[in-house]
């Protein structure tokens, strides 16, 4: 086997040793005659996985009592419309901060429910800063403020979290959940699709404040409804229950490890040093985003030479260092290194990286 250092941007890399649990349970889990994705979504078996997922989530991010968590299907994507529905009224208006390819899904997911008001936009800088929080005008009746808190083509993270006084902040946390901690209290809504730093594709968490739930929010059928999932424990219809069960696997692995303080250093260390190499390459590699709103879990980066794109790709790829292509919006490269890459992984990219320029100067 010759597993890679895989640094796609999701679905994206997992621990091996979650993998190898996986792997050993796939046929059986434990004694119950049956693999867990054959059990009933009401049996006892995955009522207990269910339930330690969200108990471990709720550990592992200090999750506060009035907050509900709830485990969806549709991806972030289908939460983009869903928060409209759910926590405006038709028509009434919601504030997007736009800072990149995602806070724009995000309005166009949301433009036929509410009034869209763009509070502020770097998109004319090319998305490489965060627009300060004083130069948002944000509206007086807002239903909520939206931010992604990390823009995972972009590569630009928020690094605190903006205050929005009473309108409740509501963040797309896709790419960047867990990798810190995070003070939840301080916002309205956090959602976030798995397949980046919580598991697998095919489950989305939904953090709300419960009070929000008591919103009337707009027409809509039960299965759009929040409050409805809520009170369903997330199992209105049949859940993904193999994609549940395999992040509550990453929970106990993140927790075993050390927690959100853990990762956060791991984080840190590993996004310092692909930095200081595209930092120190004297041109030959480029990051543009301003230093202080850098991803600490998406790092876009460009060759000097677009024609070294090709051999960078296939030489990292023999390397052992794979998926480093950058997304189409954006062409060059991008290096993703959620939680599950290892410092090690990183490592050897930044080694690779210093070599090939060496190689090809
Ligand atoms: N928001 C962000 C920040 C993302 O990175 C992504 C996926 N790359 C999405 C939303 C869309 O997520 P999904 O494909 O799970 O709908």
């Amino acid at each position: 086997m010759s597993r890679a250092f895989n640094f796609s941007a999701g679905p994206a890399t997992l621990p091996e040793s979650v993998l190898r649990q996986a792997q050993d349970e796939m046929l059986e889990w434990r004694g119950s005659g049956a693999s867990i994705v054959e059990h009933s979504h009401r049996g006892p078996e995955f009522i207990q996985v269910a339930a330690e997922a969200e108990a471990d989530l709720r550990t592992l991010m200090s999750i506060p009592e009035d907050y509900a968590v709830l485990f969806l299907s549709g991806g972030a994507t289908t939460q983009q419309a869903l928060i409209p529905l759910n926590f405006a009224a038709a028509g009434q208006t919601a504030d997007y901060v736009v800072t990149g390819h995602w806070g724009k899904t995000a309005i166009k997911q949301a433009k036929p429910y509410v009034a869209v008001n763009t509070v502020a936009s770097s998109e004319a800088g090319g998305f490489r800063d965060i627009p300060a929080r004083g130069e948002w005008q944000l509206s007086k009746d807002a239903a909520y403020v939206h931010i992604t808190a990390n823009e995972t083509i972009h590569g630009v993270e928020f690094r605190d979290t903006p205050d929005t006084g009473d309108v409740p902040l509501v963040a797309d946390f896709s790419s960047s959940i867990a990798s810190e901690p995070v003070d939840v209290s301080k916002y309205g809504v956090i959602y976030a699709g798995a397949q980046k730093n919580l598991g697998p594709v095919g489950i989305t968490v939904v953090i709300v404040r419960r009070d929000l739930l008591e919103r009337a929010g707009q027409n809509r059928a039960d299965i759009f409804n929040y409050a409805s999932h809520l009170k369903g424990e997330s199992m209105l219809n049949t859940p993904p229950t193999w994609n549940w069960y395999m992040l509550g696997l990453n929970m106990k692995w993140m927790l075993a490890e050390g927690g959100v303080a853990e990762f956060a250093r791991r984080n840190a260390e590993k996004a310092a040093l692909l930095y200081s190499v595209i930092d120190g390459s004297g041109g030959y590699y480029r990051n543009e985003v301003a230093a202080a709103v850098r991803s600490r879990m998406n790092v876009p980066f460009f060759l000097h030479d677009e024609a070294l794109d090709k051999p960078f790709l296939s030489e990292a790829k023999a390397a052992g260092l794979m998926a480093l292509k950058g997304h189409r919006a954006l062409g060059g490269m991008r290096a993703s290194i959620y939680n599950a890459m290892p410092v090690e992984g990183v490592k050897a990219l930044a080694d690779f990286m210093k070599d090939f320029q060496q190689r090809h100067g």
